[in-house]
């Protein structure tokens, strides 16, 4: 029963049972709000005799003849659990002596059934701290009693207590508008059994002062004040809460100055008096909304009472009064009063705060992740700078490169034509022509045409001129096989075919031996099996980009075991939720088939136990929003990660593969081109390839750009997405157009290239 902001303090009316309720005077209306008093003018003031004057007080209720359990459910509860909750709250009972405004607070001490207001809230909190385990609680009591202008700490006489300082106890205003009681004493309760040790200590404190000083307890004010700050559990949050909850004993309200006091009695009175009279000058100020000041100041009890009448905080007052005829002036008395607070406004708003040193360590903890997060984005960003940089000087290189063999092709071109007029070879004239005018006038890329015009160079070297013939032997022979001719005896040309014969014909020929080059170019040469150099990749070449991918898959398994966790705590708030729901159904359903509760207004209530399972459930699905807004979080972080990692992943294979052709493939194809002569295949030459990774290196630099400017989680996760979208692409269009040819049998001459990286 938390006040809405702008709601005015709750006022109820309690009525002391007496045998002689005037009921001439006095009328409860039936709706259970309205209290009527008639009063007959005094004929012996010989205004007019017999004239009735009546007065109506619309109030929030009236709680005659009510027991003190309902007096609890209908004036403490809210108050309480809004306490719980972080809300200031104040319940305080105004009225003469002898109305029961003690009996309302404390009740009687003796029977545990008629324990009033105090017992019952000092129950519940503890219950609730119990019930409530996903928050730490700390409660502290405090028990300050205002007799004659005069502040005393009825917990003073408590083991350990610090006692006062030189100063003494006064009231001190706080930062933020609150106040407190400096030089009173704050004590830790665990349990209820303790808070209640506390308020019996208190109270017998309150009589021995009253025997010791002459004193009438009634006389003196009394306010109890739990002091509760409350911390989540589950979350590892820097804010809490705090409240205070006063629970409030006023000195008697009746105007003792008018039946003729003396000495003592006097004093009192004119203290009460004035303390009473300056709380309704502060009640009416309060609740003139036009008013911006207050004299709270005035006298202790409102100084103390400062930040729990109205305002900030729920407050609820019980407007004690004793319904019989000779009292009624008290009892209009008292109900103005009642009918004035009623008149305050409520803005009732948690006390949140954050504890420096936690929210210091959760920065810290959050700049690591920053850091981190940082650190692997430069190392992408490094790492492909530096590939950047690798290409472009690849690209120099090659072109150098270029030059260089165009200028020596050049050379050989006129010793090509010496040496084939010599041999009268026309197949190799033509043949070796048609490959340097290909090269000289195909396409100006430098890395297809460097390595692959020294073996060119090879192809036309006096053995490989004898290779030629033996080709050409073969080839001749196998006409005179088709011509049906025997090729000489013993032998099956038809069995055989060209390159065997080419085989066999050295090594029957020890004159054939080629003096350059090793004599199975393709066996010696062939590329190392992938898995091998894949190995090899990952530990030079590919080692920063493995490194960041293994980074990656360390971060993706640890955010991956939290979300596991996260989940099933999701899970166990949530069956939890639906035995708890299932429970209030039950209770509910049993309930109905004993009919309804209600209040003595006729409204339905609901009772202790559905009440608090239904607290229960509503702070269970609090606690599950929480998680589950972590939950969705990790989520996000999780797929996140998987982005980079699968990211590095595709990279790490698409430089690989690159890798792995252009050191051990490039030149068998670069052959066959020069072979051909024709012009060069889209994607036969690395350096096609080169430039096409390139330009996507530089997109991929732009968006990681993009990534680290955007801020925004669901933009990372989309541009991550479609990044993996098009390098998937580039690396299914690169393998497609890489050709498969570690089987071909024409691999004479293949040389390993230098890795890309030595060019640097
Ligand atoms: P106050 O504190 O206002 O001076 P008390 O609480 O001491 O008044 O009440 C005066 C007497 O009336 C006490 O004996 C108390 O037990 C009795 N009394 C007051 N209200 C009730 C009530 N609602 N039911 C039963 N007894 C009551
Ligand atoms: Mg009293």
């Amino acid at each position: 029963m938390i006040a809405h902001p702008g709601s005015e303090v709750r006022v109820l009316i309690r009525s002391r049972p007496t045998a002689n309720f005037a009921q001439e005077l006095i009328e409860y209306l039936p709706d259970g709000q309205t209290v009527s008093v008639h009063q007959r003018k005094d004929s012996r003031k010989g205004v007019v005799n017999n004239q009735l004057s009546s007065w109506s007080f619309r109030l929030d209720g009236v709680l005659h003849d009510v027991s003190q359990e309902e007096v609890y459910g209908r004036v403490g509860r809210g108050v309480v659990l809004g306490a719980l909750e972080g809300y200031n709250g104040t319940v305080m009972c105004f009225g003469q002596t002898g109305a029961g405004k003690t009996y309302t607070m404390t009740g009687a001490t003796e029977s545990y059934k008629q324990r009033g207001i105090i017992p019952r809230a000092l129950q519940e909190v503890f219950h609730e701290v119990e019930q409530r385990s996903d928050h730490a609680f700390s409660v502290h009591l405090s028990f300050l009693e205002i007799y004659n202008e005069t502040l005393v700490d009825l917990l003073a006489s408590v083991r350990g207590c610090p006692g006062v300082g030189p100063g003494g106890m006064a009231v001190v205003e706080e930062a933020g508008g609150g106040v407190s009681v400096r030089g009173l004493s704050l004590h830790p309760v665990h349990s209820e059994e303790a808070a209640l040790n506390l308020l019996f200590e208190g109270e017998m404190n309150r009589i021995i002062g009253a025997h010791a000083l002459n004193k009438n307890s009634s006389r003196s004010h009394c306010i109890l004040t739990v002091h509760i700050e409350s911390r989540s559990r589950t979350l590892s949050d820097a804010k809490y809460v705090t409240s205070k909850l006063n629970l409030v004993d006023l000195a008697g309200s009746e105007r003792l100055g008018k039946t003729g006091s003396e000495g003592q009695v006097l004093k009192e009175a004119m203290y009460i008096n004035k303390s009473l009279s300056f709380l309704e000058q502060a009640i009416l100020a309060l609740a003139d909304r036009r008013r911006d000041h207050v004299p709270f100041r005035q006298t202790k009890l409102t100084h103390a009472l400062k930040d729990s009448l109205g305002g900030n905080c729920n407050t609820v007052l019980v407007a004690n009064i004793y319904g019989e005829a000779s009292q009624i002036e008290e009892t209009l008395s008292t109900l103005r009063f009642a009918s004035r607070m009623k008149c305050v406004q409520m803005d009732p708003v948690v006390n949140e705060h954050t504890d420096p040193v936690l929210q210091v360590r959760k920065l810290e903890k959050e700049i690591q992740l920053l850091k981190q997060e940082l650190s692997i984005h430069n190392t992408l960003i490094v790492s492909i700078r530096q590939i950047q940089e690798v290409f472009s000087q690849f690209k120099q290189a090659m072109q150098q490169q270029e030059q260089k063999v165009k200028a020596q092709l050049c050379q050989n071109y006129t010793l090509v034509e010496k040496s084939q007029s010599t041999a009268g070879s026309t197949a190799a004239k033509s043949q070796g022509s048609q490959g340097t005018v290909g090269v000289v006038e195909g396409h100006g890329f430098g890395v297809g045409l460097a390595v692959p015009s020294e073996r060119h160079i090879r192809l036309l070297s006096p053995g490989r001129t004898k290779a030629i013939k033996t080709k050409e032997l073969a080839s001749q022979g196998r006409k005179e096989a088709v011509e049906g001719r025997s090729p000489g005896p013993g032998k099956q040309v038809e069995s055989v075919n060209p390159v065997q014969r080419d085989r066999e014909g050295r090594e029957h020929d020890p004159q054939s031996q080629e003096p350059q080059g090793p004599p199975e170019p393709l066996r010696t040469d062939s590329p190392p099996p992938k898995a091998e150099a894949f190995e090899d990749f990952k530990a030079e070449r590919g080692s920063e980009i493995n490194r960041i991918l293994k980074e990656n898959k360390v971060v993706l398994l640890e955010r991956r075991a939290r979300l596991r966790e996260l989940t099933e705590g999701v899970n166990t708030a949530k069956r939890e939720i639906d035995s708890t729901s299932t429970a209030l159904h039950q209770w509910r359903d049993k309930r109905q088939s004993q009919g309804q509760f209600v209040s003595a207004e006729g409204v339905p209530v609901l009772d202790e136990a559905e009440l608090s399972l239904a607290l229960h459930l509503r702070e269970l699905k609090t606690q599950y929003r929480q998680q589950y807004e972590e939950l969705r979080g990790t989520k996000a972080e999780v797929s996140y990660c998987q982005h980079l990692v699968d990211q590095c992943r595709t990279r790490l294979l698409t430089e690989f593969e690159s890798w792995y052709n252009e050191s051990f493939l490039l030149p068998e194809e670069v052959q066959a081109m020069l072979r051909s002569g024709g012009p060069i295949r889209p994607g036969l030459v690395p350096v096609y390839k080169a430039l096409a990774l390139e330009e996507d290196e530089q997109e991929h630099f732009e968006r990681l750009r993009y990534e680290l400017l955007a801020d925004s989680p669901s933009a990372i996760s989309f541009y991550n997405a479609q990044n993996r979208t098009v390098q998937r692409r580039n690396y299914s269009k690169a393998m497609s157009q890489t050709p498969v040819q570690k089987n071909t049998p024409r691999g004479s001459g293949r040389t390993k290239l230098p890795a890309i990286l030595s060019v640097i």
